[in-house]
């Protein structure tokens, strides 16, 4: 008998941790952190503390009360007696919070399967970020690589690459004892490296699935961000093009492949990429990982961005050793403030006050990300003050920007390439409008063990 129990990612976005049993075997298909875990209890400084245990989560109901699965340190203070874990396997499927980020409270000796790309972006981030818990440093880890078979007792499991807005990311297939179960992870088809989610569906679908977890992030249809990353690039491009001042960009850090659209969207203007040292930081060490990405130390086409800093007088010992290393690199807002047509320079909307010391002319700014932010309720005392700015510099707006999500065009030529006996939607807030192209979809609930 297989079952499956959704402890997150059932009818949300994000925030997947699903437990799967058969025959006594147990694993988790990633371990991720809803996006609005505790808003209803926290608020911005009124939030956990290091020396918090899993009491606080316990009180609200945030944590399931699972035996067997936290780390002893943190259940010290609460009712869950610790016990020895009788999980075999978490296995990750890439580096998101969504899918990764409970990591931090799981028992140190229930072994944590990932790809070598996505240790290295979480070593990477928890490093700049002292915020964010260390859950790179579990004792158990294990990576693996597209095409390997993961024996977890009699359960085999191959992770297969894929494509999503962040590198490394893994759909699975899970040889379960009532046949093959596919794991979409997060992924699309709409970006540069779609062959390697190809690859992920052949497999799948050659393995016969009697059931596949699909992501549904974008069955709500957007039809507006239908674009491909090559129309992206075309759009940040024209911008640049046209612009007669400086050109901001607002994307995130971890989207290699914008970071190339607008890399090569830059260079094709005969401009230079501006990165601050954080982001200097994250390309030099995703070098070696991914064919293509340019050498920020050596680079001509980048230039890295140091504030002013203690002295105010841009002296190299005011930086940490990690950041001096750019230092061959390095340029200030003295020099972006003199010749604003010759850089495009990234820059996010906690750093928007280096606008203040630049004092953009003529400047344009194009938001590349999510465009949740700019609509979302939640959101909105954040875009005012972003507007502001723009009115207050005279800034020109653009957006640019493609989903990390298939489409609902694009999830349904999965599904019907998979063809899977059983559909499980995940990953989605729209999981009845799976049933519009498959005809047995099982729509999981939170925590509510379904047999499959
Ligand atoms: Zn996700
Ligand atoms: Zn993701």
């Amino acid at each position: 008998m297989v079952s499956l129990t959704f402890y997150g990612g059932a009818n949300e976005i994000g925030g997947n941790k699903i437990l799967l049993e058969d025959k006594g075997a147990k694993i988790y298909l990633d371990f991720g952190e809803s996006f609005d875990f505790g808003d209803e209890y926290f608020y911005e400084f009124l939030s956990p503390r290091s020396a918090n245990g899993l009491e606080v989560f316990f009180e609200f109901g945030l944590m399931p009360k699972v035996p067997r699965l936290y780390s002893k340190s943190l259940l010290e203070f609460t009712d869950l007696k610790y016990e020895k874990s009788d999980i075999d396997a978490v296995l990750i499927s890439h580096s998101h919070s969504d899918h990764v980020g409970h990591l931090q409270f799981l028992d140190e000796s229930i072994p944590v399967y990932m790809g070598h790309g996505t240790h290295k972006i979480i070593e990477i981030y928890t490093k700049l970020y002292s915020s964010l818990s260390d859950i790179g440093e579990h004792e158990q880890l294990r990576f693996f690589k597209s095409g390997d078979r993961i024996k977890v007792k009699h359960l085999e499991i191959e992770p297969i690459h894929v494509e999503h807005s962040i590198p490394g990311a893994y759909g699975f297939i899970v040889h379960t004892s009532k046949g093959a179960i596919v794991y979409t992870g997060d992924l699309r088809l709409h970006g540069p490296k779609s062959s390697m989610t190809r690859e992920f569906l052949k497999k799948a679908a050659a393995a016969k699935p009697y059931a596949m977890l699909c992501e549904g992030t974008r069955m709500g249809g957007d039809e507006e961000h239908n674009n491909t990353e090559e129309e992206v690039e075309a759009m940040v491009e024209a911008v640049i093009n046209k612009s007669k001042g400086m050109v901001f960009a607002n994307f995130s850090m971890s989207n290699v492949d914008r970071f190339m659209s607008f890399y090569r969207a830059t260079v094709k203007n005969k401009r230079k990429l501006v990165v601050d040292t954080k982001f200097a930081y994250i390309l030099d060490n995703l070098k070696d990982k991914i064919s293509g990405l340019p050498d920020v130390r050596t680079d001509p086409n980048i230039r890295v961005y140091y504030r002013l800093s203690k002295s105010c007088k841009f002296d190299k010992m005011d930086y940490t050793p990690w950041e001096r290393e750019y230092w061959n690199k390095k340029i200030t807002y003295k020099e972006l403030a003199k010749t604003q047509k010759k850089f495009v320079m990234h820059i996010t909307f906690y750093k928007l006050m280096e606008l203040v010391y630049i004092q953009p002319k003529n400047a344009d700014y194009i938001y590349s990300q999510s465009e949740h932010f700019l609509e979302g309720e939640e959101n909105k005392g954040q875009k005012t003050v972003l507007d502001n700015w723009m009115h207050h510099f005279n800034v020109g707006f653009h957006k640019a920007h493609c989903s990390g999500h298939a489409s609902r065009q694009d999830i349904e030529e999965i599904v019907k390439t998979i063809k899977p006996k059983l559909l499980i939607p995940m990953h989605t807030q729209n999981a009845e409008d799976f049933r519009q192209f498959h005809e047995n979809v099982l729509i999981p609930e939170k925590e509510k063990k379904i047999e499959i």
